[in-house]
């Protein structure tokens, strides 16, 4: 298979099993800094996915709550195949700390009453959110915690 400059594109999708934490990759900075960028799989590729307006309300929500528990976060976004979120952080590159600290997040979006941000002034489609659809989605990522370390199915 041809080699792409995006690791996910050289990531075999029929083998890996979500949920899953997976680190995609890290960059080391000239000055002994790194970044590090996780892959936060909440569905089974090709199988399943989440609907647009429950990953809009799922990337507010765990932007939001992850800078709570984790001061190193560079960025979270949408993966757009709407398949799970890429997690950008800075000088750490232990998984565990990231589950440790996505876990706590995840349960403050449970608890979520609204959508931070939810406003034409501070979101570029305000209408588009599923606070209930996001918590359902949360409640399957944390009934899989115990496997978020497995990535391949084989493993
Ligand atoms: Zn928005």
């Amino acid at each position: 298979m041809k080699k792409y400059n995006v690791e996910s594109f050289n990531l075999d999708h029929t083998k890996v099993e979500a949920p899953f934490i997976r680190l995609a990759g890290t960059v080391d900075g000239a000055i002994g800094d790194t970044v590090h960028k996780y892959d936060l799989r909440f569905k089974q590729p090709n199988k399943a996915f989440l609907k647009m307006p429950v990953m809009h309300t799922l990337e507010h929500l765990m932007a939001e709550n992850m800078r709570n528990h984790y001061p190193n976060v560079i960025d979270l976004s949408p993966m757009g195949c709407q398949t799970g979120f890429y997690l950008t952080v800075f000088n750490d590159k232990n998984p565990e700390n990231i589950a440790e600290a996505l876990e706590k997040a995840l349960l403050d979006c449970l608890a979520a009453t609204e959508i931070p941000a939810q406003n034409e002034v501070q979101c570029g489609f305000a209408k588009s959110h599923d606070l209930e659809g996001a918590k359902n989605a949360v409640k399957e990522m944390l009934d899989g915690k115990n496997t978020w370390h497995k990535v391949f199915a084989d493993e």
